[in-house]
């Protein structure tokens, strides 16, 4: 049996993020070096100011977010965190973005501890060392990061998260501060990432009765926002509820078909996402009412996108699907390797 592990502790609400001041003080004890993991598109803005960073000390690194976060650019930051402590480590990081940073953020404190490649850790349970104490600041809801326990990341061949205990957040804040620097379609698409994580997890076999209340608590949430008005404070709730049922269960089918495209074409994880969920209305009935909430809110998913793709591409997409075979056996059961074929992959991959 998994013994499953949450978040330490959470705050959230208006202005929550006047407490990280607070936090930050009561962890600068060794080196008191912090380390703000931030997304790229806050450098400069004012939002950056209220994030209490001490420009003697602390080192910031701005999460370039155009690509999704590869295993090279964390071996990257970690070789330049390493060499701005000398031999000290930081007293905590801090991740300050969506999916990707917070991903990045994670992946951070856990190489700052762990020898070797950050590529040696994608998988399950593979990490030995405690991380560094960690901090999760979400401007963008939906992806769960701040909940679960894995950092999503691609690596030459693969896109596979480091899953393990360590990945986890000591402390998340949820300040809906950051909700109005969000595109709609971003949002939609983030909020879309949500929708099927509850869908995999509830339609998946490792799940329990927690994640079960979970992913069912954010599906209804998640109706509720689209049923109505915008509630960002409402949609965090649901990505943290949906994080937490993914990560103790496990996603399904639409994920690892999604790896694919992001891994080769490029795509993010959001949109990825939507790309590949629409064409699973044969696993998920839900997907019916995801096209209605596209619909509603006027997103057009991007068509025709394998059109010049080469038929090694393809394959290398397949190849990335394949991978995950816990996922594929979370969806199909054990024998998920007659169910799920490579000649399914490709023609659904070709739908798309
Ligand atoms: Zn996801």
């Amino acid at each position: 049996m998994r013994n499953c592990k949450n978040v330490g502790y959470y705050l959230i609400g208006k202005n929550s993020l006047n407490e990280l001041k607070n936090l930050l003080d009561a962890r600068r004890t060794n080196s008191k070096i912090v380390v703000f993991a931030i997304d790229h598109y806050f450098k400069g803005k004012d939002l950056e100011k209220k994030l209490f960073v001490d420009k003697n000390k602390d080192i910031v690194i701005y999460v370039d977010t155009t690509h999704e976060p590869k295993t090279e650019y964390i071996d990257g930051y970690v070789q330049l965190i390493k060499s701005k402590c000398k031999s000290k480590l930081p007293d905590a990081i801090v991740g300050v973005g969506g999916g990707s940073t917070l991903d990045s953020a994670k992946a951070i404190s856990v190489m700052l501890t762990n020898p070797g490649k950050t590529e040696n850790y994608q998988g399950w349970d593979l990490v030995k060392k405690p991380a560094i104490y960690k901090i999760g600041i979400t401007t963008l809801s939906g992806t769960g990061s701040e909940s679960s326990r894995t950092a999503v990341l691609t690596s030459k061949i693969k896109k596979l998260g480091i899953n393990s205990d360590q990945s986890v957040f000591d402390q998340i804040i949820l300040d809906p501060v950051f909700q109005d620097t969000v595109p709609k379609e971003q949002f939609i698409y983030s909020a879309m990432d949500c929708f099927v994580h509850n869908v995999e997890s509830l339609s998946g076999t490792a799940n329990d009765a927690f994640t079960i209340a979970y992913a069912e608590k954010s599906l209804e949430l998640l109706r509720e926002i689209f049923s109505g008005k915008m509630d960002y404070e409402k949609l965090m709730v649901a990505s943290y509820y949906g994080g937490l049922a993914v990560a103790n269960s496990n996603v399904g089918i639409c994920h690892p078909l999604s790896y694919g495209l992001s891994l080769v074409l490029g795509y993010h994880h959001g949109i990825a996402i939507s790309l590949t969920f629409n064409q699973l209305e044969e696993y998920y009935p839900l997907v019916k009412d995801f096209k209605k909430i596209l619909k509603k809110y006027n997103v057009e998913l991007p068509k025709g996108i394998m059109k010049d793709v080469s038929k090694e591409k393809i394959e290398a997409m397949i190849d990335a699907t394949l991978l995950n075979e816990k996922p594929l056996s979370n969806a199909f059961g054990p024998d998920w390797r007659q169910k799920f074929t490579r000649e399914k992959i490709r023609s659904l991959l070709l739908k798309m």
